[in-house]
């Protein structure tokens, strides 16, 4: 379609970053043509309202910039969901394995309950890691989920199976 030949002519292929071996999807040229990011922004923002979400948890840090103005464009709230030590208030964080390691998030606790539909905005699903711990911070909170919406996915690195059974039937919308 249209959009989809828009959006990927916008991303750049960085070889070796951030190390040896990675193909990195860049998403700054996107940012910087105001007819893909509009074009990003509405698809998104209708992917929030055909599922009926309440509430976009956007993931640090790119998320914060797809996800604010889905926000705004879908009149719903936005929630940032970051990497551990950043919120000042009351948090729920949730661990998750890196391929080397392990990384935390956390939300305000405060800021979803019962009675939320949230959706999770990022800009790649890769491992699926990432988006599968901000779905069990979600549940945790007590809301539901109404899916989760990327502009991209690395299809051959497997985060859509990883990240089935924490979407509980909810969908992964990827642009
Ligand atoms: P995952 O947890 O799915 O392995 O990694 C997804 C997270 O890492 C996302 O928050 C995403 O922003 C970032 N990420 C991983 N690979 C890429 C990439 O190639 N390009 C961009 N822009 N972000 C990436």
């Amino acid at each position: 379609t249209g959009i989809e030949e828009l959006l990927l002519s916008r991303i750049r292929d960085v070889a070796d970053y951030p190390e040896p071996g990675v193909m990195f999807k860049d998403i700054t040229p996107l940012l910087a043509d105001p007819a893909a990011f509009g074009a990003l922004t509405d698809a998104l923002a209708d992917i929030a309202v055909r599922n009926g979400a309440t509430k976009i948890v956007g993931l640090e840090a790119r998320g914060f910039i797809l996800g604010a103005p889905v926000a705004i464009r879908a009149g719903l709230g936005f929630i940032p969901v970051r990497k551990a030590g950043k919120l000042p208030g009351a948090t729920l964080s949730q661990a998750y394995d890196l391929e080397y390691g392990s990384a935390e998030i956390e939300v305000h606790a405060e800021d979803l309950s019962a009675g939320d539909r949230v959706l999770v905005v990022d800009d790649v699903l890769a491992t699926g890691g990432t988006a599968e711990a901000s779905l069990r911070l979600i549940r945790r909170a007590g809301a539901e989920t109404a899916g989760v919406a990327v502009l991209m996915e690395l299809g051959f690195l497997g985060g859509r199976g990883r990240l089935e059974p924490a979407l509980q039937g909810a969908p992964l919308e990827a642009l």
